[in-house]
């Protein structure tokens, strides 16, 4: 096969009465810095080369606070609950990713998140083929047990998360989250950009398609890179499929509260 890197961008929009806008470029697992968290990098890979790409963090709106406030008798049980529940788990990855804090949607579970797929696009090499195999990745996540499930909407105004297909990205990746929470780290929006071709202007096969956007769906779930090359939020993704650590991951993060665990 010839060699081909497919580089997968992360972005934060951080919400909650901080403005700022920034973009810089770090590598996945960098230090986080305040107020917002930061995002390394990821990077999708038939082979194995490797590549670091930009995180980017940027005020999206205004959004309805939270009361969650980060007592210590709170930070203390999270912490006790990750001591015993985080084995075959990178929650410890995702916590620093995080700026030492967990992010997730709240219980969403009488009220599904509502998704959005953009289902056509005038960019060269487009092909509707791709959009259920979006949507298949959404179900991916949706058997992991989480809740939050996912419904597809039509109209992108009503929806929780919209999914929107660009050209090429002018960095090497090919897809990038950007979500939004709270100031107690509740999620509360997010958006998909996968790119149509590799940023070489190769168009990128279904193969790729369906695990960028696994990578993606995991991003806007709340969690993020993984030094676990199994799994599908591995900074390099050799893999098409969620894995144990994957699914445990997400699963013992939507068994506790959004907020710092420091
Ligand atoms: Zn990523």
């Amino acid at each position: 096969m010839k060699k081909r890197d497919l580089t997968i961008g992360t972005a934060l929009l951080l919400l909650g009465g901080f403005v700022t806008w920034e973009a810089a470029s770090a590598r996945a697992g960098s230090p986080a810095t305040s107020p917002a968290a930061s995002f390394g990098s990821a990077v999708m890979s038939d082979d194995d080369s490797v590549l670091a790409g930009p995180s980017v963090r940027r005020l999206l709106r205004a959004a309805p606070r939270r009361e969650a406030p980060d007592l210590p008798d709170r930070v203390l049980e999270i912490r006790r609950r990750l001591e015993l529940s985080s084995h075959d788990t990178y929650i410890g990855d995702v916590i620093a990713a995080h700026d030492s804090a967990l992010a997730r949607w709240p219980d969403r579970s009488a009220n599904p998140l509502r998704v959005w797929v953009q289902t056509t696009s005038t960019h060269r090499g487009f092909t509707d083929r791709v959009v259920p195999i979006v949507r298949r990745a959404f179900a991916e996540w949706s058997a992991v047990g989480l809740p939050v499930p996912f419904t597809f909407v039509v109209d992108s105004a009503s929806a929780d998360v919209r999914v929107t297909w660009v050209d090429q990205f002018s960095e090497p990746i090919s897809g990038k989250t950007l979500w939004a929470h709270d100031d107690g780290w509740w999620i509360v929006d997010a958006d998909i950009q996968l790119a149509v071709r590799h940023h070489t202007g190769e168009v990128l096969d279904s193969g790729s398609v369906r695990a960028i956007a696994m990578h993606e769906v995991g991003h806007l779930l709340g969690l993020d890179h993984t030094t676990d090359t199994t799994s599908i939020m591995a900074p390099k993704v050799r893999v098409r499929d969620l894995s144990p650590s994957d699914r445990a991951t997400a699963q013992l993060l939507y068994r506790l509260p959004a907020g710092r665990v420091r």
